[in-house]
């Protein structure tokens, strides 16, 4: 540790309204980064959820991406689409459809976690083992535990590495596979609240990646703090004119078909060997979702201090949209499970990043903003509460 922890304007940073309010529809709150609410109090994301259900005509949506996959579909035996998978229910989704139902021929491209889990490695096998080639990038292990910690330690969020490998990997191996097509699984920022820019259009435009993915806090950041240009190689994303020159188009599979989290759970358990949990993950009561490494949980956890908004309020928002669950079970849940502090994997945490206890504690708590925070009887508590 480097620098004594001061405060930090969390509010003014991400540009959070003072006055807390939640969706009446569903548990999200106005302080997701980016989110909107309509005037009668319903979150952009339960907005756009009505769009999908009431005017979306999933069969023309078919239509068009059977005519992209036409477009680049080879016939000599080489890859045809990029598909970014963890081995989770999401892209091993995308991978099975795209080559089962739609007679693609996908590399999958996996970027590793940080610290693996023993389910998170099984299920990346299991998924190989159900019919697909597959590339793992890893980084360098002293430059990814340096990089967490100093993300920890700056932006508060150790899993920004983690970010920068996800985000860019799968470009990097678009480029040097020469393949022009990369297919995504659903668009975070429009089915669960943020930038509504693409929620009609199936692309992303590669600029947005430095503003919804690093927190405008590009690889090259980490400079100032003694990374060199050689640690950061496997982070960055490929040069510019040759991802013009690949004619590189970025795609989300949810644009194209109905996007239900639960249902590619299902499906994967089905089809590619993915298992969940034995044990409920921390923060909230799914045993499915980002299952894959020892460190996301901090991720969340400070996603929590930060905005008041944990796990469990992020899953159940879109389990009511998604009508598995009504508003009242998702509010029970937020109010049981909301804010659980990742005690599983702390040790591991603390011994990753090499610091102590006492310094991971100071350094977290400089995240709770005072519009959000109080300290009662010495302990902190949340202002408000959804209800
Ligand atoms: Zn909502």
């Amino acid at each position: 540790m480097t620098t004594p922890p001061t405060p930090v304007d969390v509010q003014k940073r991400y540009n959070l309204p003072s006055d807390v309010r939640f969706c009446i529809r569903c548990t999200m709150s106005n302080q997701r980064p980016r989110i909107s609410f309509g005037e009668d109090g319903v979150c952009s994301a339960c907005q756009f959820s009505d769009h999908k259900k009431k005017v979306i005509d999933w069969d023309v949506r078919d239509k068009e991406l059977r005519e992209l996959l036409d477009k680049h579909r080879k016939h000599d035996g080489s890859y045809d689409v990029v598909v970014p998978v963890s081995g989770g229910k999401d892209g091993s989704f995308v991978a099975h459809q795209l080559k089962y139902h739609y007679g693609m021929h996908p590399l999958t491209v996996t970027w590793s976690p940080l610290l693996y889990t023993d389910i998170g490695r099984a299920n990346l096998h299991n998924f190989i083992q159900s019919g697909f080639d597959n590339i793992l990038g890893t980084a360098n292990g002293k430059v990814s535990r340096l990089m967490t910690r100093l993300a920890f330690e700056h932006i508060g969020d150790p899993f920004q590495p983690f970010i920068y490998g996800q985000a860019n990997f799968p470009l990097r191996m678009a480029v040097q596979h020469k393949i022009p097509l990369i297919m995504y699984g659903e668009n975070g920022e429009v089915e669960y609240g943020g930038d509504m820019k693409n929620a009609f259009r199936p692309t992303r435009d590669i600029e947005d990646h430095d503003r919804h993915y690093f927190s405008g806090l590009p690889p090259e950041f980490w400079k100032e703090y003694g990374v060199t240009d050689a640690d950061l190689e496997a982070y960055l994303p490929p040069n510019g004119d040759d991802v013009r020159a690949n004619k590189t188009e970025i795609h989300f599979m949810g644009y194209y078909k109905h996007w239900d989290p639960q249902e590619n759970f299902y499906y994967c358990t089905r089809n590619t060997g993915f298992a969940p949990n034995p044990e409920r993950t921390e923060g909230t009561y799914s045993k499915y979702a980002s299952l894959d490494d020892r460190i996301d949980g901090f991720h969340y956890w400070l996603g929590y201090l930060k905005f008041g908004i944990g796990r469990t309020t992020s899953d159940t928002a879109h389990e009511i949209r998604d009508g598995k669950i009504t508003r009242e079970e998702g509010v029970a849940l937020v109010r049981k499970f909301d804010g659980e502090f990742p005690k599983r994997y702390f040790k591991d945490f603390l011994e990753y990043c090499d610091i102590t206890e006492e310094q991971f504690w100071a350094f977290s708590n400089r995240w709770r903003s005072p519009h959000l925070w109080e300290q009662r009887d010495g302990e902190w508590v949340l202002k408000f509460a959804v209800s």
